[in-house]
């Protein structure tokens, strides 16, 4: 049996090949050489009595072997074996919502860390939302001090519009924040890519800046949203400042992220305001559009051209890009909360990133019994550990759609996350075994018999490095097998 303190960790996520030997070796030299034939993020690993031999091809299977080294080593030394290992999927990734709860640097920092030894390479920053706008932005001051407060929040657990009369903010990133997480990210071979909101979500800057707002549809108070779900508040498309806006906002994001991709998010736009606003029925009759609804394409392409134009590129959530717009496929992405609607934008050529509800919304809670994190809100329902272990990105895909698939990011949403310990709680272990499900798919390779006792030394090592992860055991009276657990749909609470 696995015991934590006389053995290293079962390595996950587990390895491609894996050849154990006998022995262990202290304080081994190790020596590192390149090795093309290796795919990107690869490596080869071999621990003898003479020493640790790595190869890789890029610096980041290097990283990824050193990682596998750290779980290799014990109290014994580091085991003796040989590992040859790479990604099935390089969009390895995971998201904070910093917008509805506000998590700080420190956090961030340490979820990074621990990101980073499970393989998963994208962080998606979400620091724009209704409910709180979270980096500071040189030539929009207002965006943290009004937008990044609100007067009170929702009680959590109901969707009552009862509130705690609490103010919150303002909470924000200063740009050197900014900057520290970025130099951190780099070193743990980890992408960040930052979450901006249009033309939804925009309640917070349009509380900042009335004028970006259809004037048609003033707000009830100038602060950012104090409720959770979908805002009426949307930029007002006939107005020319609501473009300047984000060229602005773009440039200042695209001077603290290196990132190649900016997430412009783009869903849950409503268009209530519009077909109210003079502004904006003026803007779509001028352009000829067929339906106001296309404002959202018409800007959207506005928006990837401004990105290119400064050699960034555009990606957005699946379910933004059919109003109107008829984006590049080349070099867009799209964010799928379905696999229907993934299978749908691989099919029409865009890259994908799986996202879909029943595997990567970690604000679900995880069926586990004494759970400390469970509402009974209107939207949660369960993600339990073996079904997120189930994900298959590509299931059911064509070969020509699969092939469009990159890989999946998994969402911790916070409308009901409010605290590091409670955003711990919900991520771990889950976002182990989504990096398993990415890295190297379990076919046939079992959740019961082998992930759960792997885990175990795992959860071990993660509690005693102070992170709060969520009790988990081969006996777990909820550990499913696999597949959509039957109780996989949204609750709806009686009120
Ligand atoms: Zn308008």
């Amino acid at each position: 049996m696995f015991s934590g303190v006389l053995l290293a960790l079962a390595l996950l996520p587990s390895p491609r090949e894996f050849v154990p030997a006998a022995g262990h070796v202290r304080e081994p030299s190790v020596s590192v050489t390149r090795d093309a034939s290796l795919p990107p993020e690869g490596y080869s690993l071999e621990v003898t009595q003479s020493g640790v031999r790595i190869a890789a091809a890029d610096d980041a299977g290097v990283f990824y072997a050193r990682q596998t080294l750290e779980q290799l080593s014990g109290p014994q030394g580091v085991r003796c074996c040989r590992v040859r290992d790479w990604p099935e999927y390089p969009y390895r990734g995971v998201m904070i919502d910093d917008g509805r709860h506000f998590f700080g640097k420190a956090h961030i920092l340490k979820t990074l860390e621990w990101m980073a030894k499970y393989k998963l390479n994208k962080f998606h920053w979400h620091l724009c939302e209704d409910q709180g706008w979270r980096i500071q932005i040189d030539g929009y001051p207002n965006l943290t001090t009004i937008g990044a407060t609100r007067p009170r929040s929702p009680l959590p657990g109901r969707y009552t519009r009862a509130y705690d009369n609490r103010r919150y903010g303002p909470f924000f990133y200063t740009k050197d924040d900014i900057r520290e997480v970025v130099a951190r990210a780099e070193e743990l071979h980890i992408e960040i890519i930052p979450d901006l909101e249009m033309p939804g979500h925009a309640r917070s800057v349009i509380a900042s800046y009335p004028e970006l707002g259809c004037p048609t549809s003033p707000l009830d108070e100038r602060t950012a949203w104090t409720d959770w779900g979908i805002c009426d508040d949307v930029f007002c498309l006939g107005n020319e400042q609501v473009y300047r806006f984000w060229c602005d906002v773009i440039d200042e994001v695209c001077e603290l992220f290196p990132s190649s991709r900016i997430n412009m998010c783009g869903d849950e736009c409503t268009t209530r305001n519009w077909s109210k606003c003079p502004k904006c029925r003026a803007k779509a009759e001028e352009l000829g559009l067929e339906h106001i609804s296309h404002l959202q394409g018409w800007m959207t392409n506005r928006i990837v051209a401004y990105l290119r134009s400064k050699g960034r590129y555009y990606m957005g959530y699946a379910d933004g890009m059919g109003h109107g717009s008829s984006l590049g496929t080349g070099d867009v992405v799209a964010i799928a909360g379905s696999q229907t609607g993934g299978a749908e934008a691989a099919a029409r050529g865009y890259k994908v990133v799986m996202a879909p509800v029943e595997y990567a919304y970690w604000d679900f809670n995880q069926g586990l019994a004494g759970d400390p994190y469970v509402y009974a809100s209107w939207w949660s329902g369960s993600n339990p550990l073996g079904q997120v272990y189930s994900f298959q990105p590509r299931l059911g895909l064509s070969a020509g759609a699969a092939k469009n698939v990159i890989g999946g990011l998994a969402f911790n949403w916070s409308e009901y996350t409010a605290t590091p310990a409670e955003l711990e709680w919900k991520m771990w272990p889950r976002a182990i075994a989504f990096a398993q499900a990415l890295w190297n798919p379990p076919s046939g390779y079992s959740y019961a018999e082998r992930f759960l006792p792997a885990l175990s030394g795992h959860l071990e090592r993660l509690r005693a490095a102070g992170v709060n992860c969520a009790t988990w055991a081969p006996e777990s009276p909820r550990a499913c097998t696999g597949g959509m657990s039957a109780d996989n749909q949204v609750m709806k609470v009686a009120e």
